[in-house]
């Protein structure tokens, strides 16, 4: 079982590299490049490799309170934040456009705003993983049923 880590050791408006986050943590450079690779977003890949103290507080916090949840899976594009973010209370709705596909409808877990994204029916299993998703009704072209067309 992976050992947990202190996120309170973290400071949000600071940025680190990999070894000083190893170095306060107390893992292992190999632990916090795992991260990374799990969906840590990092700064730069170029080197040094810079990780933004909320975004790694944030980390820690959502995989150390799921520990069997992949926290990345269900982030979605805001466009007012302009990066992934987890949506609010990993809440989501989604609305199938035709038998195998649909969207996902969520709010921003940062700012609140409305982000939408578009998946496969396929995914959602995995996706229900992470997070609570709501079956919608099918959208209609207009949002709103036709009335019967005059013959
Ligand atoms: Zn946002």
């Amino acid at each position: 079982m992976a050992k947990n880590f202190d996120p309170r050791k973290i400071r949000i408006h600071q940025s680190y590299e990999v070894g000083e986050v190893a170095e306060i943590l107390g893992a292992s450079e190999q632990t916090v490049r795992r991260w990374i690779s799990n969906g840590l977003p990092v700064l730069s890949f170029k080197r040094p490799v810079l990780i933004l103290g909320f975004e790694l507080k944030q980390y820690l916090e959502d995989v150390q309170a799921k520990p069997k949840r992949n926290a990345a899976l269900g982030a979605i594009m805001c466009m007012s934040c302009r990066k992934h973010q987890m949506p609010f209370g990993l809440l989501a709705d989604y609305i199938p456009t035709s038998d195998t596909n649909g969207r996902l409808m969520t709010l921003c877990g940062t700012c609140e705003s409305v982000c939408v994204r578009f998946t496969s029916k396929a995914s959602l299993p995995a996706l229900s993983t992470v997070l609570e998703i709501t079956q919608m009704p099918r959208d209609e072209p207009n949002g709103t049923t036709q009335p019967p067309a005059k013959t």
